[in-house]
């Protein structure tokens, strides 16, 4: 357990600090969740390696940086609604509902919806919402969102989220015309106008779905 605290304070320092996400509470949040316990016994080592790790059914927990860059870009609060597209092993929405948020968030392969689902109980995050979904589509009873973030890549803005975002909202997304050839957008919704803002190239698993491949 030591070895493991040890590996996470290392990570936020070296991993983030060191490059330039300075924002406390996102810091504190990384800092708090035991990314180890989000992946299979047998990975819990490299969990904190500054790379992604193997969810299984071919899917990836992305790398600590990049977590902690998209929960920076979000600026989230208190208390804010906050829709994630793609669960996976559930660390994202984790690391989002220890900063008191009430989070939503879809995943469309049924074998990590349910681990993720009993994974977040179990750790008593009440303040989390999974659903079993094509999540293009969002998740349209509980819009809007004054927060949306989507961990996979899709070809396009899937127009439904561009829709279940409040104004003022903001979206973080990986969008790119090819596989594994994306940028990371952070868009804005105020005053009914939409504007993004391009935070660099990426590499997520991918979007699919009506709005994705
Ligand atoms: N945020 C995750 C990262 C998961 S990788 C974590 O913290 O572990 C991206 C996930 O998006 C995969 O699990 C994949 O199955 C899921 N995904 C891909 N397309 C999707 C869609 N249309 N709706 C919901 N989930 C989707």
């Amino acid at each position: 357990m030591k070895g493991f605290l040890r590996n996470r304070e290392r990570m936020v320092r070296e991993q983030i600090e060191a490059r330039g996400v300075t924002d406390p509470r996102v810091l504190a949040a990384m800092r708090q969740i035991p990314r180890h316990l989000f992946v299979d016994e047998a990975l819990q080592a490299q969990a904190y390696g500054d790379h992604p790790v193997p969810i299984g059914l071919g899917q990836t927990l992305s790398q600590p940086y990049i977590v902690a860059l998209m929960t920076a870009l979000l600026m989230v609060r208190p208390q804010m609604r906050i829709l994630e597209i793609g669960t996976g092993s559930g660390y994202q929405a984790a690391i989002l509902a220890s900063m008191d948020a009430q989070v939503f968030t879809v995943e469309r392969i049924k074998q990590l919806y349910a681990i993720a689902r009993s994974r977040l109980l179990e750790m008593k995050f009440f303040n989390v919402r999974v659903k079993l979904d094509d999540g293009t589509l969002g998740w349209p009873e509980h819009s809007p969102f004054d927060r949306i973030i989507v961990t996979a890549g899709g070809p396009e803005v899937p127009s439904p989220l561009l829709e279940q975002l409040a104004d003022p909202g903001i979206m973080v997304i990986p969008v790119g015309p090819t596989k594994r050839e994306q940028r990371l957008l952070r868009i804005f919704k105020k005053d009914g106008r939409i504007h993004q803002e391009d935070q660099g190239g990426v590499a997520f698993v991918d979007l699919v779905g009506s709005h994705g491949w």
